[in-house]
């Protein structure tokens, strides 16, 4: 989803997509933007593309609220920092008189903390545990344009969540350097990752202060 800022209960979703995914392999989807009836800040509208005219026709929460819970129905939840998406969405249902989500569900953000401790960060990644740099991280950045609007997100989370399932059960083969998921071997910082002259090179978060550097 997409938010007018990060307080679950004072800002409003602006944009949201969801995938539902059944056992029997049935895919079904749900998606919209919606009126927040409230200016976009402007550092929103450089992150989505979204602008203030884009949202003006869109139906507002008491349209869609409804709709979105009855799409949500028993499914578990799976989302990239899920207690930030529960917020929103349950502040909405609150103010709409919707039965709230129960906490619960698939965080694959903690998964990716778990699995890798000091994920190093890609150049374009953006951070250690964001779905865009888990992104590079899995090499799935050919299919998957990072363009930070719901439905993209959406489908990159989902080959996030195969690729970590594949990785926590072993299936998948991959096998990380050491220093590129545990962190720097001097310090334990996370490390940064640099192409150079077609080697990749890891640095230390902590330069120059640590000076480790490894080519892996
Ligand atoms: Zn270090």
């Amino acid at each position: 989803m997409e938010t007018t800022g990060l307080d679950g209960y004072r800002d409003r979703i602006i944009e949201i997509f969801m995938l539902s995914l059944s056992k029997r392999g049935e895919v079904e989807e749900y998606g919209t933007l919606i009126n927040p009836e409230r200016p976009l800040p402007e550092k929103i509208t450089e992150i989505t593309g979204l602008r203030d005219s884009d949202l003006a026709h869109a139906p507002a929460e008491r349209e869609v609220a409804a709709e979105i819970r009855e799409f949500v129905g028993h499914a578990t939840p799976v989302a990239h920092n899920l207690s930030f998406d529960l917020r929103f969405l349950n502040s909405m249902f609150k103010r709409n008189n919707l039965l709230e989500l129960v906490s619960g569900g698939i965080d694959t953000l903690s998964i990716s903390r778990a699995l890798f401790p000091k994920l190093c960060i890609y150049p374009q990644g953006g951070g250690s545990h964001r779905l865009s740099n888990l992104m590079y991280h899995f090499g799935l950045q050919d299919s998957y344009a990072n363009s930070h609007r719901a439905k993209d997100d959406v489908m990159l989370l989902v080959e996030v969540f195969r690729c970590l399932q594949d990785y926590a059960s072993g299936k998948s083969g991959i096998s990380f350097p050491e220093a590129a998921i545990q962190g720097c071997p001097a310090c334990g910082s996370a490390m940064y990752v640099e192409y150079q002259d077609g080697q990749t090179i890891l640095s230390c978060k902590k330069q120059p202060s640590c000076a480790a550097k490894l080519v892996v």
